[in-house]
Order: C-alpha cells, then sequence, then structure tokens
C-alpha cells in the first residue's frame, strides 16, 4: 500500500542573483513500512525535498510546485492549521544536530510529553507522563524514570538523539523522516541508532526517509534508494542491486567513496571536482563536467530518466536503448 507518492515535484528559490532550481521534477513512491534512502552530496536538494514533505519551506521568495500525496491527501493544498495536525503526528522528522532542536531550557520528559499533549485530544498529563517514561523506555535510555527529568546537556549526542526519536515516536508515527540523524556520531553510536531505528520500523510498521550523503547507511537501513545529483534524481532502485551493480557514473562514485574494512587502502576514492553552482549549472548532462563517460552530447543535451525493464531507473545517456543497445561495456569502477 502507497504511503506517499511525490509527484513532479520542483522547489525553485528566487534571490537578487537569481532563481535556483532546487529540485527538478522529482518523483518517488514509498510503500508502508518500507524505508527509502535519498542519497547525494550537500546541493542535491535531498534535505529540501524532506523539509517540503514536511510543509516547513514556506516563504514569499520559494515556489513549490507538483503532489505530495500522504494517505491520499496533497499535503502541498493543506492549511496551516491542517498541516500543523499531521506534522509531528502521523509525519514526523529528525535532524542531525538534536541539539538545535532541543530546547534546553525544558527536561527531555516535558519535550516527550508536549506533541502527546498535543495531539493526543483528552489525554491528562499523568497518563503523557507515563506514555513519555515509556518512549524512553523503547528508545533505550537507561533508568528512564529519572533520565525524565534531565535536560539535554546532561545527556551524550547519542542519547540526545534516542530523545528525539522518542519525540518524533511520541504519536501515531507512519512516516519518520530522518535528515543525517547519525552523521554526528561516532561508528559505534551510530550503528546503535540505526539499528534502534530498524526496530521500530519493524515495531510500528513505519515508514521512513533516510537522507544521508553516505550509501553505507541505506545499505544498512534501506530496502529502496533514490540517488539525487543537483535537484534531480540520478538513480532510483531496490538497494541491493545499486550495491550489486549501480548504473550512474555518480552512483558508483559514490559507492567508491564507502571506506571498506577489507581494503587496506587508506584514502577514499572520492568523486573528482565538486557540485556546480546551482546558479551555474552546466549545459546538458549537470555530471559531465566530473563525468569519466561524458561525450559531446552529454555537453549539449540533457538525458532524461530512462525506465529500464527491471523497473530501475537511470538519468544518463549510456543507458539509452536506442544509441547503444546495451550498457554492458561499463565497468563498475569510477
Ligand atoms: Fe556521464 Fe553523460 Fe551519463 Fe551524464 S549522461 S552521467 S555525462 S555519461
Ligand atoms: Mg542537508
Amino acid at each position: 500500500m502507497t504511503l506517499l507518492k511525490v509527484e513532479d515535484l520542483t522547489i525553485q528559490f528566487k534571490s537578487r542573483q537569481g532563481v535556483v532550481k532546487a529540485v527538478d521534477n522529482l518523483s518517488f513512491e514509498l510503500a508502508k513500512g518500507i524505508s527509502l534512502g535519498i542519497v547525494g552530496e550537500s546541493g542535491s536538494g535531498k534535505s529540501v525535498t524532506s523539509l517540503a514533505i514536511m510543509r516547513l519551506l514556506q516563504n514569499a521568495n520559494t515556489e513549490i510546485t507538483g503532489k505530495i500525496d500522504f494517505e491520499g491527501v496533497d499535503l502541498l493544498k493543506l492549511s496551516p492549521d491542517e498541516m500543523r495536525k499531521i506534522r509531528g503526528n502521523s509525519v514526523s522528522m529528525i535532524f542531525q544536530e538534536p541539539m538545535t532542536s532541543l530546547n534546553p531550557l525544558h527536561t527531555c520528559g516535558k519535550q516527550i510529553m508536549e506533541p502527546i499533549l498535543i495531539h493526543q485530544k483528552g489525554i491528562s498529563k499523568q497518563e503523557a507522563k507515563k506514555r513519555a517514561i515509556e518512549l524512553l523506555r523503547l528508545v533505550g535510555i537507561p533508568s528512564p524514570e529519572q533520565r525524565f527529568h534531565e535536560y539535554p546537556h546532561q545527556m551524550s549526542g547519542g542519547m540526545r538523539q534516542r530523545i528525539m526519536i522518542a519525540i518524533a515516536l511520541a504519536c501515531d508515527t507512519k512516516l519518520l523522516i530522518a535528515d543525517e540523524p547519525t552523521t554526528a556520531l561516532d561508528v559505534t553510536i551510530q550503528a546503535q541508532i540505526l539499528d534502534l531505528m530498524s526496530k521500530l520500523k519493524k515495531q510500528r510498521d513505519m515508514s521512513i526517509i533516510m537522507i544521508t550523503h553516505d550509501l553505507g547507511v541505506v545499505k544498512e537501513m534501506c530496502e529502496n534508494v533514490v540517488v539525487m545529483y543537483t535537484g534531480q534524481i540520478v538513480e532510483k532502485s531496490p538497494t541491493d542491486l545499486v550495491f550489486k551493480d549501480p548504473l550512474h557514473p555518480y552512483t558508483k562514485g559514490l559507492l567508491n567513496a564507502i571506506p571498506k574494512i577489507s581494503s587496506k587502502v587508506e584514502r577514499l576514492e572520492a568523486i573528482p571536482g565538486t557540485v556546480p553552482d546551482a546558479l551555474r549549472m552546466p549545459t546538458g548532462c549537470s555530471f559531465h563536467p566530473r563525468c569519466k563517460y561524458a561525450t559531446e552530447r552529454c555537453k549539449a543535451e540533457k538525458p532524461p530518466l530512462y525506465k529500464r525493464e527491471d523497473g530501475r531507473e537511470v538519468r544518463c545517456f549510456i543507458y539509452d536503448a536506442g544509441e547503444k543497445g546495451d550498457d554492458g561495456n561499463v565497468t563498475n569502477e569510477y
């Protein structure tokens, strides 16, 4: 069953320097109980997409078109009041640095109680507190009755992220959007938080959108993946296939940048070059200045998103059946 369907989402920011298309005709679907990774470097449009779903991008200089269909309702058409009933209730979000989202002046317990009291009409304070303590236990906070009374600064980074997850799950969360939730944490804590999220996803049959620059995180967590570059999807695929057989040259580059524990090579092979300036987009394929397969056609024409027979999608002329007929000569080395 489809929970979220994003259709032709385009987001433009107007500034004095010009108009920037942060997200360009993005479409994807997310089924109930499934997690989707949205991967890309900074500036790819992945965070902007998540903020649009949460309707946290409203301002006069932002133009959003397309559809964000959640349980059959277009979120972009809701009034601010109607959206407030959904945000923090059936759709919740957690961010990279919990310290910026937590209120330093309130105890963690109080901050978990807040969404419960807002969204669950008629619940008593006593019941909300009980529920908050259960949530602390659920996300693996030791001695939840005591820690309920502690302030964010009294907790470690990993514990704070657990608190954020507890707040996000305080109500009837059907979709959890996590924007780089583990990037600020060390590797062991990172693994624990990802484990916790996977466990909760299963328990609650919840869907997750995991925004990350790290395909390693996607491998741990997500059934499906969308790779973004300069506001566009360049590859859409089940995660296992991306690891077995990445299609887009950019995806191959991202895969080479994942540290391999078995390898003795210290330096990671990053993709040469940088993400282009949004105000000075290259002609043709926006990846062509960094792509070792680039041809004259790539410099002149914009590649469409090709749908393959296996259901995967890729935005690259190499997969234009009319052009080459097959893609057997592309190596997985970037
Ligand atoms: Fe590289 Fe051309 Fe494919 Fe773009 S369309 S990714 S430049 S081969
Ligand atoms: Mg970001």
